[in-house]
């Protein structure tokens, strides 16, 4: 069977001869835009081979293109009335696994690829890529339709206001290249967001590239940005160990707060939303020199970058 995936009416009409409902819980606006499609194909580069991660399939648009570019491609889509049509109409292609079910919950036991795609739901589509970053599921390329305003975290430098733990998060692994903005009557339904293609390059291959501690670090001090990375970082340390004990007071943290930034040559009042991923790793590295163990209260990565 042929579908027109340009073309609003036809899927709804796909939909409604199949009994299947759209739900909006789980963001399924589909791309009825074909020359965006392709743009974004072209941007990811994967063809005759490759293996592909593709989040969100909906029924089928970039998958059908992934194949017709000779990709191999494991589908992750949460509706089982999508993969069971995407089964259908996918039935003859040996170079398609479907993975059912909610992709927070099935990605880690997946086999990794090198090339990652996804029109990604906008409630969950930061906290999955943050993941993946944390718990080093690296691609070598990735290429993401997300919310405009996440686009723009993404991408964001030090010292802009869209600056936050999730753009370090984001460029201490990848060079991050905003591609073009996609408009809501690209999508069947229309939504209420504007949307962005992000491309993601693998700059930081290195799986130790960063130390346990530097993310926790991060996050906490944008956390607090308003206050001075000194004082974010006091807050970090207390209670902390360093050298097998715990830091038990305020004081001592400051002391211990300041020592690591003179090892790491930043300014004690220096702000967070000023220091790039170099930075956040002169501080992690010197947190370390100094014998830094650890958490002592669990951070882990359910906290939310923002
Ligand atoms: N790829 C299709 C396209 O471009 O037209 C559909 C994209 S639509 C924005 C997002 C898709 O992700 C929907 O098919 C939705 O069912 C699926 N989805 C939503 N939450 C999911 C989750 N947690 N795990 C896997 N798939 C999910």
């Amino acid at each position: 069977m042929t579908v027109n995936y340009n073309s609003g009416k036809d899927l709804k009409a796909l939909l409604d001869e199949r009994g299947l409902g759209m739900r909006k819980k789980y963001g399924q606006n589909f791309l009825i835009n074909g020359t965006v499609r392709n743009a974004l194909l072209d941007a990811l580069g994967a063809g005759t081979g490759d293996e592909v991660w593709e989040i969100g399939s909906g029924l089928g648009a970039m998958t059908r293109g992934l194949l017709d570019r000779g990709a191999r491609v494991t589908a992750f889509e949460i509706d089982p009335g999508f993969t069971g049509l995407l089964g259908e109409l996918f039935r003859d292609e040996d170079r398609l696994l479907l993975v059912e079910g909610d992709v927070r919950k099935t990605w880690r036991e997946t086999p990794p690829a090198p090339f990652l795609l996804g029109n990604l739901p906008y409630n969950i589509g930061a906290a999955l890529l943050a993941g993946f970053v944390e718990e080093k599921r690296l691609f070598r390329r990735v290429v993401v339709m997300v919310q405009k305003e996440t686009a723009l975290r993404m991408a964001a430098l030090p010292g802009g206001p869209d600056y936050s733990s999730f753009s370090v998060l984001c460029r201490s692994r990848y060079k991050v290249t905003p591609l073009m903005t996609i408009k809501g009557a690209s999508f069947y339904p229309v939504p209420n967001v504007e949307s962005r293609g992000v491309l993601m390059e693998l700059s930081v291959e290195d799986e130790n590239a960063y130390p346990g501690v530097f993310y926790p670090l991060v996050r906490r001090l944008f956390s607090v940005r308003r206050k001075t990375v000194k004082n974010g970082l006091q807050i970090f340390l207390f209670s902390r160990i360093i050298k097998g004990k715990p830091i038990r007071s305020m004081d001592e943290a400051g002391g211990t707060a300041r020592e690591i930034l003179r090892r790491a040559g930043i300014r004690e009042n220096e702000r967070a939303e000023n220091l790039d991923c170099a930075a956040f790793a002169s501080l992690a590295g010197a947190a370390l020199s100094l014998g830094f163990e650890g958490d002592t209260v669990s951070e882990g990565s359910s906290e939310k970058h923002r």
